[in-house]
C-alpha cells in the first residue's frame, strides 16, 4: 500500500503538535517542531483561522498520522467502529491501538509505529507462536506478542527496550523486557489513551 514517503517533521509542523514520529529525536532538542513550532511553507508563520469543518478535518489528519494511515483505510476504521455497539469515538481509537504495529511501539519494541510496522513486516515477532508480517492485524485479549529468538539482538530492538522506562508501558499491555515478549492483558479504555486526541471531531467529521 502506498505510503507517505516525505518528511515526518513536516507532519508535526503541519497539525501544529508534536506526533512523536521518531522515536528518540522526538524527546531531543533536535526535534524540528521544538525548533520550528510553526506550519511548513511560505505562509506557515501567518495566522491560519479555521472552519468548524476545517477543525474536524485537522483532527482526523493528525490522528491518521499518528497511526500511520491512508485516508481508505482510517474510514473503513471508521465504519467499522460505527458499526460496534459504544460510543463510536472510543471505539475507533481502541481499534487504532489494537492494530499490532501500535502494540510493538507501545510494548516498546519499536520507537516509532513506523519502525515498528517495518520490523513486523520483516519478520521479527511471533503472536502466540505463530509468525506474523502483517502490521494492522488486530491483536486479541491475552495475545503473547514476542521477538523471535534470532531477532534479539536487531538494532532498533534492542535501542528500544533500552528507552521504553522513558516512555512507559500502558497498564492494558504487560512486557517482559527479558523475555523478549509482552502480553495483551486487555484492552484499552478511553481514559487509558492519552494521545491528545478529540475523537467526538472525527465522529462530526464523518457524520456530515
Ligand atoms: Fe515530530 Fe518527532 Fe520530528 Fe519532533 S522529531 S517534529 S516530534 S517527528
Amino acid at each position: 500500500m502506498a505510503r507517505y514517503m516525505g518528511s515526518a517533521c513536516r507532519l508535526c509542523r503541519r497539525e501544529n503538535e508534536k506526533l512523536f514520529l521518531k522515536g528518540d529525536r522526538c524527546y531531543s532538542d533536535k526535534c524540528a517542531y521544538e525548533r520550528r513550532s510553526y506550519p511548513p511553507g511560505q505562509h506557515g508563520q501567518s495566522r491560519a483561522k479555521f472552519s468548524d469543518y476545517g477543525i474536524q478535518l485537522r483532527e482526523k489528519q493528525k490522528v491518521k498520522r499518528i497511526y500511520g494511515l491512508l485516508e481508505k483505510q482510517f474510514h473503513l476504521y471508521f465504519e467499522r467502529a460505527d458499526r460496534q455497539k459504544g460510543i463510536t469515538g472510543t471505539n475507533l481509537l481502541v481499534i487504532l491501538e489494537r492494530r499490532l504495529d501500535n502494540i510493538i511501539y507501545r510494548m516498546g519494541f519499536a520507537p516509532s509505529r513506523n519502525q515498528a510496522r517495518q520490523l513486523v513486516r520483516h519478520n521479527h515477532f511471533v503472536i502466540n507462536g505463530k509468525k506474523v508480517n502483517i502490521p494492522s492485524i488486530q491483536v486479541r485479549v491475552g495475545d503473547v506478542i514476542q521477538i523471535r529468538e534470532s531477532s534479539q539482538k536487531v538494532p532498533p530492538i534492542l535501542e528500544s527496550l533500552e528507552t521504553v522506562a522513558r516512555r512507559g508501558v500502558p497498564r492494558w499491555l504487560e512486557l517482559d523486557k527479558a523475555g523478549f515478549r509482552g502480553i495483551v492483558k486487555s484492552f484499552p479504555m478511553r481514559e487509558d489513551i492519552t494521545t491528545p486526541i478529540n475523537e467526538q471531531l472525527i465522529v462530526e467529521l464523518y457524520s456530515k
